[in-house]
């Protein structure tokens, strides 16, 4: 049976969820190109035979970004996640379909609040400023896990907290940095552990 996989963005010139199936025969067997309705923007998908290369337009920060997946990763499983290097935030996503549409609801979800966000200050900056440096002391560690496996997340800063998400599985892990209580708690904390989505 041929197996179709699907691909996720942002439009990064219209907002739009883009998403679109292409066959693994076809993915092998010559460059995918994905277009948003406005005519835009693409997604690109081309193979050399071992790798895949994406260039991905980018709906949170603009701009694009390119990655490389192997073969395995973008045409087995349930999918994979690309973060944005400009946020930290999951940009694209590959895979089964239903993993694609449920990640670009979330994306469409940062991209709304990102534009929410800006020109908002911390509920206490003294609170946030030292919360985020003790964060990044326990990632320095290489602390900061998800229950999936991966080592691999983007962070976000909201106005009174910080979010984890875990850049292979979406799972989300919700911190709140808006007190001195929320500070102390995250100083006992010698590791975080995201809690990944069920497989
Ligand atoms: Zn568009
Ligand atoms: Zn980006
Ligand atoms: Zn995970």
């Amino acid at each position: 049976m041929e197996q179709t996989r699907y691909f996720g963005y942002l439009c990064p010139k219209c907002g739009v969820g883009v998403i679109a199936g292409r066959t693994t025969f076809s993915l092998q067997a010559a460059a995918a190109r994905i277009q948003c309705e406005c005519g835009e923007s693409e997604l690109r998908v081309e193979t050399d035979g071992v790798k895949f290369r994406l260039w991905v337009p980018c709906g949170l920060c603009g701009k694009e970004h390119q990655a490389e997946l192997s073969a395995d990763a973008l045409l087995t499983g349930r999918g994979v996640g690309l973060a944005c290097p400009e946020t930290g935030n999951l940009t694209c996503y590959c895979g089964e379909e239903a993993e694609v549409r449920r990640s670009l609801e979330t994306l469409a979800l940062t991209a709304a609040k990102d534009k929410e966000d800006t020109g908002e200050s911390f509920t206490d900056n003294v609170i946030m400023y030292e919360f985020l440096s003790e964060l990044r002391d326990i990632a320095s560690r290489d602390g900061i896990s998800c229950t999936c496996g991966s080592h691999r997340y983007g962070m976000k800063v909201r106005r009174a907290g910080v979010d984890l998400t875990c850049a292979d599985c979406g799972g989300t892990l919700r911190l709140s940095a808006a007190t001195d209580e929320d500070l102390d708690n995250l100083c006992c904390h010698m590791t975080l552990t995201i809690r990944g989505r069920e497989g």
